[in-house]
């Protein structure tokens, strides 16, 4: 049987974070990939047409173009082909009856298209920034820390005390998203900001989604809308040759079935190939609680508190991602957003929070919110020449729809079967029509991710939630990924777990990936 010092199962770009980092410190690594290729979420193809090459699944990159793993990784990851190409502007919004906004990276313009908007919210939108000042460093440190550590949790009572009790930023903790974007006078401004949240698995109306108002604006406004050129896939194929350059084994279309344990300790991995691989030092598994606790390690049954747990483990809502191909740019009405990277599409926060709770019941929302991105505006290596892509991402969709908000579409069993899909996707490239002209008359090749499909490429997504799991207030933080496994070790000693449903959670942030290696690496 071979063996290795450290066996990571599955390929997110978490997981191949941490085994860039083992094998560059000498480890031998194997990484098992149920998938034909590695990176997970984290992949690029020609879904549509020869030479339009778009994002499967994520795109942009902006939280790991700033975070730890970056800093460290980052020059072996350009020798080896990965060059991120950016925005000054990261995002904005249209609503349908014309009028838009941009939220550029530089404070004076960003602060002057407040003003634009509203007298007097260029000046909310300074003050906002600096109330968070005192907290930025604190809070971004602890993306790359677990939270269970002795500095994290100073970190965490430093930032919740004050001098005379608790600070404004505890408050922030169960704040609305809504509550927060309030001071703005402009609805515009509101609906730019707000909806973003939902990107990291929060909603505008939800207790604890206002913290996340503020560090989108960080960072966005810091890091812009970073996005590989030629795809996103490059940061799964630099990692790929990092760790195979270091000596590191990958095998893809290879799952793990079960994690053996001797004397406590996972000692080996099996495969559905029919394969078992020794451990000499540590698992990584890139895998809910559903599934370590539930499936991996059902041959040693773990407390009965924690596979309760496993078992309560919640998703959240799905997502239906439309990738387009088009005959020529899109062609917006405000120039600005001709390189812009992800503005959302939208006729309000009310519209928004609207169609959350229709999806929340359930039912295929009437005019949901939703971000389109274009990365042939900035990238013409995606596309051939004086073509485009799209990516249209709709966030408030349930992942088996029992109905339609508007009763025109019949959802049958709920299943995304190709007919229903079609039917939504009408009903969303008429909204993306009344902000954007020549769409969908341009579209020549269109190809839909649904929750159906998403839950078939990774039993991580559970029914369809692009985000892998719940990141509700119950399911977020040291609650996460169980009450009962605070942190990314597990109830096993030498094995850990990392991903997006663990902290800092889903995103492209590499935060994981970073925190477990340098668990293990000491
Ligand atoms: C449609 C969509 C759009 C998104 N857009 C963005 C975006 O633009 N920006 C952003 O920051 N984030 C985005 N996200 C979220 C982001 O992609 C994910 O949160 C992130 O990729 C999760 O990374 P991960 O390290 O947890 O691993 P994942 O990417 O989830 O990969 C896990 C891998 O493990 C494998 N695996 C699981 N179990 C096993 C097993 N037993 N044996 C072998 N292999 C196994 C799976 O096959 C999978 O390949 C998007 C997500 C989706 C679905």
């Amino acid at each position: 049987m071979d063996s290795y010092d450290v066996v990571v199962i599955g390929s997110g770009h978490n997981a191949l974070i941490a085994a860039a980092y083992l094998a560059r410190a000498g480890k031998s690594v194997l990484v098992l990939e149920n998938n034909d290729r590695i990176g997970g979420l984290v992949r690029t193809e020609e879904l549509t047409l020869p030479g339009f090459k778009h994002d499967v699944y994520s795109s942009a990159h902006p939280l790991f173009t700033t975070s730890q793993a970056y800093a460290d990784l980052g020059a072996d990851l350009t020798a080896r082909g990965l060059r991120y190409i950016n925005t000054d502007i990261p995002t904005g919004v249209s609503f349908s009856d014309g009028r838009t906004a941009i939220l550029p990276q530089a404070f004076e313009a960003a602060l002057a298209e407040a003003e634009r908007l509203a007298t007097g919210d260029g000046a909310v939108l300074s003050q906002m920034l600096a109330s968070f000042n005192p907290y930025v460093e604190d809070v971004f440190g602890l993306f790359s820390m677990d939270l269970q550590s002795p500095t994290a949790q100073t970190m965490i009572q430093r930032l919740l005390r004050s001098e005379t009790g608790y600070s404004p930023f505890s408050k922030l903790l169960f704040e609305t998203a809504r509550n927060v974007v309030s001071p703005f006078q402009s609805p515009v401004m509101q609906a730019m900001l707000a909806p973003w949240v939902m990107h990291l698995g929060r909603t505008p109306d939800e207790i604890g989604s206002g913290l996340w108002v503020y560090l989108i604006v960080l960072a966005t406004m810091g890091a812009g809308m970073a996005t590989p050129e030629g795809g996103s896939e490059q940061l799964a194929r630099a990692l790929g040759s990092l760790i195979s350059d270091h000596g590191g084994v990958i095998r893809t279309q290879t799952a793990a079935t079960r994690i053996v344990l001797s004397n406590g300790k996972a000692s080996e991995v099996h495969t559905n190939t029919g394969e078992a691989f020794k451990v000499r030092e540590h698992v990584i598994a890139s895998v809910n609680p559903d599934q370590l606790y539930l499936r991996l390690l059902n041959d040693s049954p773990q407390p009965e508190h924690v596979l309760q747990q496993a078992k309560e483990f919640r998703y959240g809502r799905g997502c239906v991602q439309i990738h387009l191909a088009l005959s020529e740019p899109p062609r917006w009405p405000d120039a600005r957003f001709n390189r812009i990277g992800q503005p959302h599409l939208t006729d309000g926060l009310n519209q928004c929070t609207l169609a959350v709770a229709q999806a929340m019941a359930g039912l295929l929302p009437i005019n949901p919110t939703f971000t389109v991105d274009c990365p042939t505006n900035l990238d013409p290596t995606r596309a051939p020449a004086g073509k485009a892509i799209m990516r249209v991402q709709v966030l408030e969709v349930p992942c088996r729809p029992i109905g339609d908000a508007a009763g025109q579409i019949a959802v049958g069993d709920g299943t995304w079967t190709g007919d229903l899909t079609q039917r939504f996707v009408e009903r969303i490239l008429a909204i993306v029509e009344r902000h954007i002209p020549n769409i969908p008359s341009s579209v020549v090749g269109l190809h839909t991710i649904t929750p159906t499909s998403l839950a078939q490429f990774s039993p991580n997504l559970g029914p369809g939630d692009p985000y892998g799991g719940a990141h509700d207030l119950a399911q977020s933080y040291l609650l996460s990924p169980l009450p009962a496994q605070p942190s990314h070790r597990t109830l096993v000693p030498n094995i850990f777990m990392l991903g997006a449903a663990t902290w800092p959670g889903h995103g492209i942030n590499g935060g994981s990936g970073y925190i477990v290696a340098k668990q293990l690496l000491g």
